[in-house]
């Protein structure tokens, strides 16, 4: 299967969905135009100016049913987003729909909280006061990638959503079948029919997305795009979110529990065959125990079953995208041919696109695999001197949107995670803060800008508004005109009895 053979165009204007796993055929979608596009976003905004009319706690009641009905379709769905994605049923259940339903409960239950009017209490205008409240934004634009096909897009629409937006989303042209599925069941749900809707096509597509009068645009997807996003919004002065690319570092430290830290490693780097912008990319490990922990993940990673991701037992499935594997195999030969060792795993398997978790020993920082996004079942190991070197290392990126620690000293983990230049960084464990929607997830750096989940990603989905009022009404201000010698001279008085 050539790389654009996946997302191929077929009859006039037509995107075709296959299996990467098995080349089968899933569907084919309409590449859709800019009056389309344009036509869409109108649609929602009619049915947004209703929506945001009611409550927080009615639009969380509704938005119960959309998961009821997503629970009482999870097999159909995780079916679908494994043969779309080519993640397994297991990865499809857990990070996508487990995660999603999750994040819906949660807002559902904090989001009158998180958007109530609050007041700020001024500390020298005594007889004014302040509230600041939160008017949806209008139309968020939702633009998503393929490797979570289901969990970004539909996770950013329903945060969107319950903030009183209406949504019009854009999802990969490698993964299209599982976003309009979701719409499916969305109008299933008896949420309003036009207040979501789903637009298909390419890049060409999100861009028009862009200028087709959307009010909020939220972007995740690589760096590359999203520079060009930011730039169109910049033009229009649209607000964005950008959740980009990632590169993340793990500092092993010569305390860490060996054995612990090897499984959490090849998890995280493999995990949806590591396409997750929080994949484990780079790892640095303290020479006291590099030994040791390169034997460890080479064996665990030897215990991994790969295969067919729809059946059951399969702990590695399919990659998702031709062009992805074929980055995948350039770092890999690049790093080999720069000096590092191979020792497991390194060439595809099967019919489609499976592709084995590959360990590479010996890595130095100059290396590219040790530099760009790998974005694939890769785990470049390097062994460092000690951790102020790993910490170093860890910071000479562009990037900066996770990164990990494994030590057991708490506090030494905290330390080292301060220092480091990332949006998010987790000890002793990998990934799985996504999946903790009270948490803000964002990068710093090229990873992003703007943050999704937690109050403050719900509240960005807001326009914050201020009202300032008189508490106590007098006949005039001290600042109002006439200006006088006696203002200037009791405004001097003041100054220096405050400020001194
Ligand atoms: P991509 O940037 O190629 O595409 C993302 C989306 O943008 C797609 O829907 C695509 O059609 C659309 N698009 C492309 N060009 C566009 C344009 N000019 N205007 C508007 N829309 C356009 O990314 P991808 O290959 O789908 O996803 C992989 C990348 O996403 C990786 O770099 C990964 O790290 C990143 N990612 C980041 C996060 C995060 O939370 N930070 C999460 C998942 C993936």
């Amino acid at each position: 299967m050539g790389a654009l053979e996946q997302v191929e165009t077929g009859k006039q204007g037509l995107i075709i969905s296959r299996n990467p796993a098995t080349g089968e055929v899933l569907g084919e979608v309409r590449e859709m135009d800019a009056p389309e596009v344009r036509a869409a976003v109108e649609r929602a905004r009619g049915a947004q100016k209703v929506w945001a009319t009611r409550s927080v706690k009615e639009r969380a009641c509704s938005l119960r049913r959309f998961r009821a009905v997503l629970v009482k379709h999870s097999e159909e769905l995780c079916s679908l987003i494994a043969k779309e994605s080519g993640k397994t049923r297991a990865e499809a259940l857990t990070m996508e729909l487990v995660t999603t339903c999750d994040l819906i409960t949660y807002f559902c239950k904090r989001a009158p909280e998180v958007l109530k009017p609050h007041s700020i209490s001024l500390h020298l205008l005594k007889n004014r006061s302040s509230y600041i409240h939160y008017v949806p934004r209008g139309i968020v634009g939702v633009i998503s990638p393929w490797n979570f096909p289901f969990a970004i897009p539909i996770g950013e629409t329903v945060m969107a959503l319950i903030a009183g937006n209406g949504v019009v989303l854009k999802p990969s042209e490698v993964t299209p079948m599982v976003a309009l599925k979701a719409k499916q069941l969305y109008d299933e749900s008896g949420m309003p029919p036009e207040l979501f809707q789903v637009v298909t096509g390419r890049g060409s597509t999100g861009a028009a997305l862009v200028d087709a009068g959307i009010d909020y645009c939220n972007f995740t997807g690589s760096t590359a795009t999203g520079r060009k996003i930011g730039a169109a919004c910049g033009e229009r002065l649209i607000p964005c979110m950008l959740e980009l690319g990632g590169k993340a570092p793990a500092i092993v430290c010569a305390d860490a529990d060996v054995d612990r830290t090897a499984r959490a490693l090849v998890w995280g780097g493999f995990a949806n065959q590591g396409q997750v912008c929080a994949s484990v990319e780079r790892v640095y490990v303290h020479s006291a125990i590099y030994d040791e922990l390169c034997e460890k993940i080479i064996a665990e990673t030897s215990k991994l079953r790969q295969g067919d991701p729809c059946s059951d037992g399969v702990d590695a499935g399919s990659m998702t995208w031709e062009h992805q594997v074929e980055i995948v195999e350039a770092r890999i030969k690049n790093a080999v041919d720069a000096g590092a060792q191979l020792r497991s795993g390194g060439k595809r398997y099967g019919q489609g696109l499976g592709f084995e978790p590959t360990v590479l020993t010996d890595c130095r920082s100059d290396m590219e695999v040790m530099k760009k996004e790998i974005f694939g079942p890769v785990l470049p190991l390097m062994k460092v001197a000690d951790e102020e070197e790993a910490i170093a290392l860890a910071n000479d990126s562009n990037l900066g949107l996770m990164a990990y620690v494994f030590t057991d000293d708490r506090k030494k983990g905290q330390r080292i995670a301060e220092r480091i230049e990332a949006g998010m960084v987790m000890i002793n464990d990998c990934l799985i803060v996504y999946g903790a929607p009270e948490t803000p997830w964002q990068g710093i750096k090229q990873s992003g800008i703007g943050r999704t989940h937690s109050d403050d990603g719900l509240r960005d989905l807001c326009q914050s508004r201020h009202v300032n009022y008189d508490r106590i009404a007098l006949k005039r201000e001290l600042w109002w005109y006439p200006y006088s010698d006696a203002l200037y001279r009791q405004t001097s008085t003041l100054l220096k009895w405050i400020f001194r």
